[in-house]
Formats: C-alpha cells, sequence, structure tokens
C-alpha cells in the first residue's frame, strides 16, 4: 500500500531523511518510533505530500505521488492532481483542528460535501455512521468547545474516515490529551486497525505499538535504524542507538 524508495527531504541545507527504504502493506499498521527530531513526522507528511520529497520514490497504492513518469522525465503533478491524491489518505495530528463553529456531524460532514460533493442527505448519513464508530453519536450536535480533548480527537478521526481513505496516517494523536483520555483514542485506533486499515502511526504508545503494530519502525536522526515486528524491536532490538532509546523510554 505504501512503498517509499530512498527518500530524501532536505529543508535547505538541513538533510532531514536521509534514504528512506519503507514499505507497509495493505491492512498492515506500521509504528514509527524515535527521538525528537529524526525524522518521524516528516516521513509521514511526505507520504500524503504534504511535504515534497527531494529524492526518491514515495507510491501510495501503486501510484507514484506528486510526480508522474513522462518520456524518461518527472513531471510534477498539478496541485489539483496533488489534492486527489491526497483525498485517499486521511490523517489525524496532535491537534484536532475541528471547525470551532460547527458542530461534530458538520465538522464530519465538511470534506465529503466540499470535496466529493456528496448529497447533504448522504453525507450526514455517512457521518452519523463515522461518528458511531468512534462512539459519540449521542455528540452529533454539540460543537467543540463542548467535547473533551479524547473527544475532538475522535471527531477528528471520524472526520478523516467520512473521505473513505484507503489510507490513515495518525502523528502522535495522543500527546496532547491529559493521561486519562489517552485510552479512549487508542481503543478506536485499535478498532480500526481490527477492521483492517492500513495504518502508519507515530506514537510514544509503547504498549499501543506492543499490541496493535505489525511493523515497529525505528527512525533515528533521519534514517530507519531497525524495523521489524514489535517483540523483536521493542523487546529484542539489535542496533545500540535502538537499545539505547527503548532502555530509556521502558
Ligand atoms: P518530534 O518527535 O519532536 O515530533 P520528529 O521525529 O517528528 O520529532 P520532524 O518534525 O520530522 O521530527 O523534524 C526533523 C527535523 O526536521 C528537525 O530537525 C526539524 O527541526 C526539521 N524540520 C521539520 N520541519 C521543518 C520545516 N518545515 N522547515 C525546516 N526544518 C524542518
Ligand atoms: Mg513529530
Amino acid at each position: 500500500m505504501i512503498e517509499a524508495k530512498g527518500v530524501h527531504k532536505l529543508f535547505g541545507e538541513l538533510h532531514v531523511l536521509k534514504g528512506i527504504d519503507f514499505t507497509v502493506e495493505r491492512g498492515e499498521v506500521a509504528v514509527l518510533l524515535g527521538p525528537s527530531g529524526s525524522g518521524k513526522s516528516t516521513l509521514i507528511r511526505c507520504i500524503n505530500e504534504l511535504e515534497q520529497i527531494s529524492a526518491g520514490r514515495m507510491y501510495v497504492d501503486g501510484e507514484l505521488m506528486g510526480l508522474r513518469e513522462k518520456n524518461g522525465r518527472l513531471h510534477r503533478l498539478s496541485d489539483k492532481e496533488i489534492a486527489h491524491q491526497r483525498s485517499r489518505v486521511g490523517m489525524v495530528f496532535q491537534r484536532f483542528n475541528l471547525f470551532p463553529h460547527m458542530t461534530a456531524l458538520a465538522n464530519v460532514m465538511e470534506a465529503p460535501r466540499q470535496v466529493l460533493r456528496m448529497s447533504k442527505g448522504e453525507a450526514e448519513r455517512d457521518a452519523r455512521e463515522q461518528l458511531e464508530r468512534v462512539g459519540l453519536a449521542d455528540r452529533a450536535d454539540h460543537y467543540p468547545s463542548q467535547l473533551s480533548g479524547g473527544q475532538q480527537q475522535r471527531v477528528a478521526i471520524a472526520r478523516a474516515l467520512a473521505m473513505k481513505p484507503e489510507l490513515m496516517l495518525f502523528d502522535e494523536p495522543t500527546s496532547a490529551l491529559d493521561p486519562e483520555l489517552v485510552g479512549e483514542v487508542l481503543t478506536v485506533m485499535q478498532d480500526l486497525a481490527a477492521s483492517g486499515m492500513t495504518m502508519v502511526v507515530v506514537t510514544h504508545e509503547v504498549g499501543f505499538a506492543r499490541e496493535v503494530a505489525d511493523q515497529v519502525v525505528f527512525m533515528d536522526d533521519g534514517v530507519i535504524v531497525e524495523s521489524g515486528p514489535p517483540a523483536a524491536v521493542i523487546d529484542n532490538p539489535q542496533n545500540p542507538r535502538t537499545k539505547d532509546f527503548f532502555a530509556k523510554v521502558l
């Protein structure tokens, strides 16, 4: 579903991703772990083209992201084509970024109405289903300010799901939450994984990685140092940098 081949990213002189090779199969959950500044957010943002890669190739579902190969040369896609590619990838950030002046229901309906041009009736039916899926059917008419952080994040997940993405990206979805609210969001993500969604998750929740990840990817300084099943990478790391990291966080 995702294939990164030799992906590099530079911000000016700063070389942030230094040749990333990374595959996520359909239905798989990959958890990215690593120290602050190692490039986790940048990598995840390169998957849905919030950042343009500097070299290499990124494929989602076999489709080259952001570029078209024509007569042996690469051309950048138009903004419209990129927006279309991006609409197939759901993303949830640390901050929920809900529209404050809209109810939970209206937040979830917005993109399907605007981007997919869904009818109001269809969008509403679908939005209610997505809210039900994240356990918030009874909060549809609440505004973000009337919801807890955990509930807001679950609305953000429902909003991403309403676009029927092929793949979901999460960048530290629970880091801004009070500790007692983390569990409800992780439970929703775990259910989503069990439903077969392909997911890439940046998180510091090692317990979640252990239980839900098919693949744990440990990054440091712009490279993938070690990857594999949680039992190998978390509980029996081979690389000294991975060992050192988990010795500190566990
Ligand atoms: P954290 O755990 O703190 O979220 P991270 O692993 O997600 O860290 P990134 O946010 O990907 O790390 O950042 C990697 C490096 O790239 C950092 O040195 C950061 O300062 C730099 N960086 C990220 N985004 C930009 C940008 N838009 N412009 C310039 N530098 C950037
Ligand atoms: Mg980050």
